[in-house]
């Protein structure tokens, strides 16, 4: 045991005397106490091999719906998340919920979501939220070689209304944060939001920004929160505790060929890095 061990095991052992009631044991958590938000983009109708990114299979999606079920998770929107944390406290990192919830998003919109995960949607009553890019939405976009194809407002409409999607914002080009063009950013996150309002039938209860390949700073999460954004999310790899900020709010990347078990382990390791 080397110095820097022995002097944490005292710290430790003094913390518990001071504050017993709270318990300072870091692994002290169940999967009630946080909310893991699942990060996807594209899905395609065949198998996927592991290592192909972040596309995955149709019914590799359905096989994970099915085992995070089967598991007794409940699948929550973005918009249930924020009432669950805002009406908390917020130094509490154990949320102690009543169920084990579980958030699905995806980005990008492509029209894939719209032909294989919609329908899973559909089929088990559950809800994900969809994040786009909205200078790809209109029908006049044309899309890069070899981009797959998006969903323009009437899909992106035709979703919204069943209850099931709520459409988000990803910024206006997909274009990354860039420290030096910070205002710049801002100013292209706002047009977006203009966008979503303007073409979407349904009204949002709550705007949620993106980050494009998840670039961000603590200074751009506090900008966009000035400007009206309730919830901001990031690539980074964890789960949404109890004192996780509304602008930081980490998703698990979901990746191709992983099935339902593979990725309840990845939740499980992604809560060991937000508690230990
Ligand atoms: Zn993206």
């Amino acid at each position: 045991m080397n110095i820097k061990k022995i002097l944490r095991a005292v710290l430790c052992f003094f913390l518990v005397l001071i504050f017993p009631a709270q318990g300072f044991a870091a692994d002290n958590y169940t999967e009630y106490d946080y909310v893991p938000v699942l990060m996807y983009h594209h899905i395609v109708g065949i198998n996927v091999k592991a290592g192909d990114g972040t596309v995955i299979s149709e019914s590799q999606l359905e096989e994970q719906i099915k085992t995070l079920l089967g598991a007794g998770y409940k699948f929550i929107s973005l918009y249930d998340l924020y009432n669950l944390k805002v009406n908390r406290d917020w130094n509490n990192k154990k949320m102690n919920n009543k169920e084990k919830y579980v958030c699905l998003t995806f980005d990008d919109g492509y029209e894939s979501n719209y032909e294989y995960l919609y329908p899973l949607l559909k089929k088990y009553g559950i809800k994900a939220d969809v994040s786009v890019i909205t200078s790809r939405c209109y029908d006049s976009y044309v899309p890069n070689e070899g981009e797959n194809p998006k969903m323009d407002w009437s899909t992106l409409n035709e979703m919204a209304q069943s209850g099931l999607v709520q459409v988000y914002n990803h910024s206006l080009d997909h274009e990354k944060f860039n420290v030096n063009h910070g205002w710049e950013f801002i100013q292209k996150a706002l047009k977006a939001e203009d966008q979503l309002n303007w073409n979407l039938t349904v009204k949002r209860k709550i705007h949620v920004f993106t980050y494009p390949n998840g670039f961000t700073t603590p200074w751009m999460q506090k900008q966009l929160k000035k400007y009206g954004f309730d919830m901001q999310l990031t690539t980074e790899s964890k789960v949404v505790c109890g004192t996780t900020p509304l602008y930081g709010v980490p998703r698990i990347t979901v990746s191709s060929g992983e099935d339902g078990q593979q990725l309840i382990k990845e939740i499980k390791k992604a809560a060991a890095r937000t508690f230990n």
